[in-house]
Protein backbone atom coordinates (compact mmCIF):
# COMPACT_ATOMS: atom_id res chain seq x y z
CA UNK A 1 0.00 0.00 0.00
CA UNK A 2 1.51 3.31 -1.02
CA UNK A 3 1.35 6.60 1.33
CA UNK A 4 -1.49 8.99 -0.15
CA UNK A 5 -5.48 9.04 0.39
CA UNK A 6 -7.57 6.93 2.19
CA UNK A 7 -9.91 4.91 -0.24
CA UNK A 8 -12.75 2.70 -0.35
CA UNK A 9 -14.56 0.76 -3.17
CA UNK A 10 -17.43 3.26 -5.52
CA UNK A 11 -20.20 0.02 -5.21
CA UNK A 12 -20.62 -2.98 -3.86
CA UNK A 13 -18.75 -6.40 -4.96
CA UNK A 14 -20.51 -10.37 -4.59
CA UNK A 15 -17.95 -13.41 -4.43
CA UNK A 16 -18.91 -16.52 -4.51
CA UNK A 17 -17.05 -19.58 -3.61
CA UNK A 18 -16.02 -22.52 -1.04
CA UNK A 19 -13.94 -22.23 2.19
CA UNK A 20 -10.27 -24.02 1.43
CA UNK A 21 -10.55 -25.20 4.95
CA UNK A 22 -14.35 -25.83 5.45
CA UNK A 23 -15.20 -26.69 2.00
CA UNK A 24 -18.81 -25.34 2.36
CA UNK A 25 -20.31 -22.89 -0.30
CA UNK A 26 -19.76 -19.29 0.97
CA UNK A 27 -21.05 -15.94 0.13
CA UNK A 28 -19.12 -12.52 0.38
CA UNK A 29 -20.82 -9.27 -0.49
CA UNK A 30 -18.00 -6.27 -0.44
CA UNK A 31 -19.88 -2.56 0.28
CA UNK A 32 -18.34 0.79 0.58
CA UNK A 33 -16.81 1.66 4.27
CA UNK A 34 -16.62 5.52 5.31
CA UNK A 35 -12.97 6.75 5.77
CA UNK A 36 -11.26 5.88 8.83
CA UNK A 37 -13.44 2.36 9.47
CA UNK A 38 -10.71 -0.06 8.14
CA UNK A 39 -11.63 -3.50 6.97
CA UNK A 40 -14.87 -4.88 8.81
CA UNK A 41 -16.08 -8.39 8.61
CA UNK A 42 -19.35 -9.33 9.79
CA UNK A 43 -20.92 -12.84 9.46
CA UNK A 44 -24.72 -12.08 8.57
CA UNK A 45 -26.51 -10.74 11.47
CA UNK A 46 -23.37 -10.91 13.97
CA UNK A 47 -20.97 -8.42 15.22
CA UNK A 48 -18.67 -6.29 13.59
CA UNK A 49 -15.06 -7.94 13.63
CA UNK A 50 -12.55 -5.55 12.74
CA UNK A 51 -9.48 -6.12 10.26
CA UNK A 52 -6.67 -5.10 13.11
CA UNK A 53 -4.03 -7.45 15.59
CA UNK A 54 -6.81 -7.21 18.46
CA UNK A 55 -8.96 -9.27 16.59
CA UNK A 56 -6.68 -12.39 15.68
CA UNK A 57 -7.52 -15.54 17.24
CA UNK A 58 -5.52 -18.05 15.38
CA UNK A 59 -2.55 -18.35 12.93
CA UNK A 60 -2.74 -22.11 12.07
CA UNK A 61 -2.88 -22.28 8.17
CA UNK A 62 -4.71 -19.43 7.84
CA UNK A 63 -5.50 -16.05 9.70
CA UNK A 64 -8.84 -16.34 12.15
CA UNK A 65 -10.54 -12.86 13.47
CA UNK A 66 -13.24 -12.67 16.04
CA UNK A 67 -13.11 -16.54 18.06
CA UNK A 68 -15.47 -19.43 17.18
CA UNK A 69 -18.18 -17.06 16.02
CA UNK A 70 -15.94 -15.33 13.43
CA UNK A 71 -14.22 -15.23 10.13
CA UNK A 72 -11.20 -17.80 8.55
CA UNK A 73 -8.51 -17.13 5.81
CA UNK A 74 -9.08 -13.13 5.77
CA UNK A 75 -5.56 -13.15 4.75
CA UNK A 76 -5.89 -13.01 0.81
CA UNK A 77 -8.40 -10.54 0.79
CA UNK A 78 -6.65 -8.32 2.86
CA UNK A 79 -3.84 -9.05 1.01
CA UNK A 80 -5.89 -8.08 -2.36
CA UNK A 81 -7.18 -4.79 -0.36
CA UNK A 82 -3.69 -3.65 0.73
CA UNK A 83 -1.86 -4.93 -2.54
CA UNK A 84 -4.29 -2.11 -4.57
CA UNK A 85 -4.68 0.27 -1.86
CA UNK A 86 -8.21 -0.05 -0.61
CA UNK A 87 -8.57 1.19 2.87
CA UNK A 88 -11.57 0.88 4.06
CA UNK A 89 -14.27 -1.63 3.14
CA UNK A 90 -17.45 -3.88 4.74
CA UNK A 91 -17.27 -7.40 4.44
CA UNK A 92 -20.34 -9.71 4.76
CA UNK A 93 -20.20 -13.04 4.63
CA UNK A 94 -22.48 -15.43 4.74
CA UNK A 95 -20.30 -18.46 6.39
CA UNK A 96 -17.50 -18.84 8.49
CA UNK A 97 -14.62 -18.43 5.88
CA UNK A 98 -13.99 -16.49 3.13
CA UNK A 99 -13.97 -17.93 -0.68
CA UNK A 100 -10.94 -19.40 -1.45
CA UNK A 101 -11.59 -18.58 -5.04
CA UNK A 102 -8.73 -19.87 -6.99
CA UNK A 103 -6.28 -20.15 -4.21
CA UNK A 104 -4.93 -16.68 -4.88
CA UNK A 105 -5.33 -13.47 -4.25
CA UNK A 106 -6.53 -12.14 -8.01
CA UNK A 107 -10.06 -12.44 -8.02
CA UNK A 108 -10.50 -10.26 -5.22
CA UNK A 109 -8.36 -7.87 -6.70
CA UNK A 110 -10.50 -7.76 -10.30
CA UNK A 111 -13.86 -7.64 -7.85
CA UNK A 112 -12.31 -4.32 -5.84
CA UNK A 113 -11.20 -3.48 -9.38
CA UNK A 114 -14.83 -3.61 -11.07
CA UNK A 115 -16.67 -2.20 -8.09
CA UNK A 116 -14.32 0.69 -8.81
CA UNK A 117 -11.89 2.46 -6.32
CA UNK A 118 -13.07 5.71 -4.67
CA UNK A 119 -10.59 8.29 -3.01
CA UNK A 120 -11.29 9.69 0.45
CA UNK A 121 -10.44 13.22 1.95
CA UNK A 122 -8.25 11.43 4.57
CA UNK A 123 -4.67 10.58 4.32
CA UNK A 124 -3.79 6.88 5.18
CA UNK A 125 -1.59 6.26 8.02
CA UNK A 126 1.69 5.50 7.79
CA UNK A 127 3.88 3.14 9.88
CA UNK A 128 7.36 4.22 10.11
CA UNK A 129 10.04 1.49 10.80
CA UNK A 130 12.19 3.29 12.98
CA UNK A 131 14.69 0.46 14.57
CA UNK A 132 15.09 -3.08 12.94
CA UNK A 133 12.40 -5.50 14.64
CA UNK A 134 13.05 -9.00 14.74
CA UNK A 135 10.93 -11.90 15.30
CA UNK A 136 11.91 -15.50 15.33
CA UNK A 137 11.09 -19.37 15.68
CA UNK A 138 12.86 -22.68 14.78
CA UNK A 139 15.04 -21.19 11.78
CA UNK A 140 12.56 -18.95 10.84
CA UNK A 141 12.20 -14.61 11.24
CA UNK A 142 10.39 -12.38 9.78
CA UNK A 143 12.33 -9.10 10.15
CA UNK A 144 11.30 -5.07 9.32
CA UNK A 145 14.24 -3.02 8.41
CA UNK A 146 14.14 1.37 8.41
CA UNK A 147 13.95 1.91 4.70
CA UNK A 148 12.42 4.76 2.61
CA UNK A 149 9.69 3.16 0.94
CA UNK A 150 7.87 -0.45 1.75
CA UNK A 151 9.38 -3.04 0.17
CA UNK A 152 9.11 -6.88 0.75
CA UNK A 153 10.93 -10.15 0.16
CA UNK A 154 10.68 -13.76 1.11
CA UNK A 155 13.20 -16.98 1.13
CA UNK A 156 10.77 -20.19 1.30
CA UNK A 157 12.56 -23.42 1.72
CA UNK A 158 11.02 -26.53 -0.12
CA UNK A 159 11.07 -29.50 0.60
CA UNK A 160 10.66 -31.37 -2.82
CA UNK A 161 13.78 -31.86 -5.13
CA UNK A 162 12.37 -29.83 -7.91
CA UNK A 163 11.29 -26.31 -7.24
CA UNK A 164 13.95 -26.43 -4.51
CA UNK A 165 14.68 -23.14 -2.15
CA UNK A 166 13.26 -19.96 -3.62
CA UNK A 167 13.00 -16.42 -2.64
CA UNK A 168 10.52 -13.47 -4.02
CA UNK A 169 10.98 -9.72 -4.07
CA UNK A 170 8.08 -6.96 -4.27
CA UNK A 171 8.71 -3.33 -4.61
CA UNK A 172 5.77 -1.65 -5.28
CA UNK A 173 7.59 1.18 -7.06
CA UNK A 174 8.94 -1.18 -9.24
CA UNK A 175 6.41 -4.67 -9.55
CA UNK A 176 2.43 -4.42 -9.86
CA UNK A 177 1.37 -6.50 -7.15
CA UNK A 178 -1.75 -7.66 -9.59
CA UNK A 179 0.67 -8.71 -11.73
CA UNK A 180 3.60 -10.35 -10.11
CA UNK A 181 1.80 -11.12 -6.87
CA UNK A 182 -1.86 -11.03 -6.46
CA UNK A 183 -1.53 -14.66 -8.85
CA UNK A 184 -0.01 -16.79 -6.67
CA UNK A 185 -1.61 -19.84 -5.47
CA UNK A 186 -2.20 -20.93 -2.27
CA UNK A 187 0.22 -24.03 -1.81
CA UNK A 188 0.73 -27.14 0.24
CA UNK A 189 2.60 -30.55 0.67
CA UNK A 190 0.83 -33.43 -1.26
CA UNK A 191 2.46 -35.29 1.88
CA UNK A 192 0.44 -33.56 4.59
CA UNK A 193 -2.89 -33.69 3.18
CA UNK A 194 -4.76 -36.14 4.39
CA UNK A 195 -3.60 -35.46 8.09
CA UNK A 196 -4.95 -32.09 7.52
CA UNK A 197 -8.46 -33.32 6.45
CA UNK A 198 -8.51 -35.71 9.45
CA UNK A 199 -8.35 -32.61 11.28
CA UNK A 200 -11.41 -30.80 9.53
CA UNK A 201 -8.54 -28.27 7.63
CA UNK A 202 -8.23 -28.07 3.58
CA UNK A 203 -11.77 -29.66 2.89
CA UNK A 204 -12.18 -27.06 0.02
CA UNK A 205 -8.57 -27.49 -1.61
CA UNK A 206 -7.87 -29.29 -4.49
CA UNK A 207 -5.79 -29.15 -7.58
CA UNK A 208 -8.17 -26.19 -8.56
CA UNK A 209 -7.36 -23.97 -6.22
CA UNK A 210 -4.06 -25.32 -4.19
CA UNK A 211 -0.56 -25.44 -6.14
CA UNK A 212 0.22 -29.35 -4.75
CA UNK A 213 3.91 -30.23 -4.05
CA UNK A 214 4.49 -34.13 -4.31
CA UNK A 215 7.74 -35.89 -3.82
CA UNK A 216 9.35 -35.21 -6.81
CA UNK A 217 8.33 -31.43 -7.35
CA UNK A 218 4.92 -29.57 -8.53
CA UNK A 219 1.97 -32.15 -8.96
CA UNK A 220 -0.10 -29.53 -11.03
CA UNK A 221 1.56 -27.11 -13.09
CA UNK A 222 3.09 -23.46 -11.50
CA UNK A 223 1.67 -19.86 -12.67
CA UNK A 224 5.38 -18.89 -12.04
CA UNK A 225 8.45 -20.90 -11.06
CA UNK A 226 8.90 -19.14 -7.69
CA UNK A 227 4.88 -19.29 -7.00
CA UNK A 228 5.42 -21.03 -3.46
CA UNK A 229 7.30 -17.68 -2.59
CA UNK A 230 5.03 -15.49 -4.03
CA UNK A 231 2.04 -16.74 -2.64
CA UNK A 232 4.17 -16.83 0.63
CA UNK A 233 4.60 -12.66 0.12
CA UNK A 234 0.99 -12.19 -0.45
CA UNK A 235 0.11 -13.68 2.60
CA UNK A 236 2.95 -11.66 4.72
CA UNK A 237 1.23 -8.69 3.01
CA UNK A 238 -2.06 -9.65 3.74
CA UNK A 239 -1.08 -10.28 7.61
CA UNK A 240 0.90 -7.20 8.20
CA UNK A 241 -2.28 -5.16 6.58
CA UNK A 242 -3.49 -6.03 10.12
CA UNK A 243 -2.00 -2.90 11.48
CA UNK A 244 -4.37 -0.97 8.72
CA UNK A 245 -1.39 1.75 7.85
CA UNK A 246 0.66 2.19 5.03
CA UNK A 247 4.54 0.90 5.92
CA UNK A 248 7.66 2.75 5.27
CA UNK A 249 10.00 0.15 5.51
CA UNK A 250 11.69 -3.26 4.49
CA UNK A 251 10.03 -6.73 5.30
CA UNK A 252 11.95 -9.71 5.41
CA UNK A 253 10.76 -13.00 5.80
CA UNK A 254 12.52 -16.37 6.01
CA UNK A 255 10.63 -19.68 5.78
CA UNK A 256 7.93 -17.60 8.34
CA UNK A 257 4.42 -18.57 8.42
CA UNK A 258 1.07 -16.80 9.71
CA UNK A 259 2.16 -16.52 13.01
CA UNK A 260 5.27 -15.43 12.54
CA UNK A 261 4.21 -12.27 10.02
CA UNK A 262 1.43 -11.90 12.79
CA UNK A 263 4.26 -11.40 15.94
CA UNK A 264 5.83 -9.50 13.57
CA UNK A 265 3.07 -6.73 12.78
CA UNK A 266 2.62 -7.06 16.49
CA UNK A 267 6.55 -5.61 17.30
CA UNK A 268 5.89 -3.26 15.14
CA UNK A 269 2.58 -1.77 16.66
CA UNK A 270 4.56 -1.86 19.74
CA UNK A 271 7.44 0.19 18.64
CA UNK A 272 5.32 2.63 17.28
CA UNK A 273 3.61 2.91 20.36
ZN1 LIG B 1 -2.07 -17.87 1.73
Amino acid sequence: MEEGAQRTIAAPARLRGIGLHTGRPVEMTLRPAPEGTGIVFRREGGPAIPAALEAVTGTAHCVTLGGPEGVHTVEHLLSAAWGIGVDNLDVELSDAEVPGMDGSALPFVRALRAAGLRAQASPRRVLQVREPVWVGRDGAWAVALPAAAFRAACIVTLEAPGPGDQAATYDPLRDSYEETIAPARTWGYERDVEALRARGLALGASLDNTLVVGGSGFVNRPRFANEPARHKLLDVLGDLALLGRAIRGAIIAVRAGHALHVALARALSEQEG
